[in-house]
């Protein structure tokens, strides 16, 4: 089913279009009830961090048991990771904004369903907009098809697209890295990534 034979994505885009801003957003989205099997599970719906003038935005998939939690994002192991990534690179992580495509946790860490990826996005794309970073950095592989549909990372990682006129560089998310272990070769490429966004976000 597209976005628009949804009527629930559809109103969910209305309503998010029709908010002047993030502080609207933010007070908005708690009170999301669009995908019924994700609210009888979650404990919060987690908004993302969204400062002031961010020009790097990292996107995720969607929250975690921790951030489900903390209603914060990335802040498990793979947001601990993260973290060290960052500042290794020299970037301040209070400086960007972090969002998921989804912003409530599936139950038993299952990818969020085509409809509920659908519901979200209305969400996610104002936020995009309000936010209007310089460069997008996608986590992960559905993140990275989020912005560029159906790729493998292997295809998109390592070069910057162009969607809808922003700059987006796709790389591993943390949880790839904490597979392979300290040194390994997604860890070394989401460093060297996360640098270049740096560098092009500047
Ligand atoms: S995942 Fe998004 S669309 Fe679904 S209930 Fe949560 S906030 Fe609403």
């Amino acid at each position: 089913m597209r976005a628009t034979q949804d009527p629930v994505a559809v109103e969910i885009r209305h309503r998010a279009e029709s908010l002047p801003d993030l502080a609207a957003l933010a007070a908005v989205l708690p009170g999301c009830t669009a995908c019924p099997e994700l609210v009888a599970t979650r404990h919060c719906v987690v908004v993302g961090a969204t400062p002031a003038g961010a020009r790097l935005l990292l996107m995720g998939e969607a929250p975690g048991a921790q951030e489900d939690l903390t209603g914060q994002p990335f802040v498990g192991r793979s947001g601990q990771l993260l973290d060290r990534l960052l500042a290794d690179v020299g970037i301040d992580r209070s400086a960007v904004a972090i969002l998921n495509t989804v912003k409530c946790r599936p139950p038993a860490n299952r990818p969020p369903t085509a409809v509920e990826s659908r519901r979200c996005r209305g969400w996610t794309e104002r936020q995009l907009d309000l936010i209007d970073p310089a460069v997008v950095v996608p986590l992960g592989l559905s993140a990275t098809r989020w912005f560029l549909g159906p790729t493998t990372l292997s295809a998109a990682r390592g070069r910057v697209h162009e969607v809808q006129g922003r700059r987006v560089l796709p790389t591993y998310h943390p949880s790839a890295a904490l597979r392979w272990g300290p040194g390994g070769e997604p860890e070394r490429l989401l460093r060297a990534d996360l640098a270049e966004a740096l560098r092009l976000a500047a």
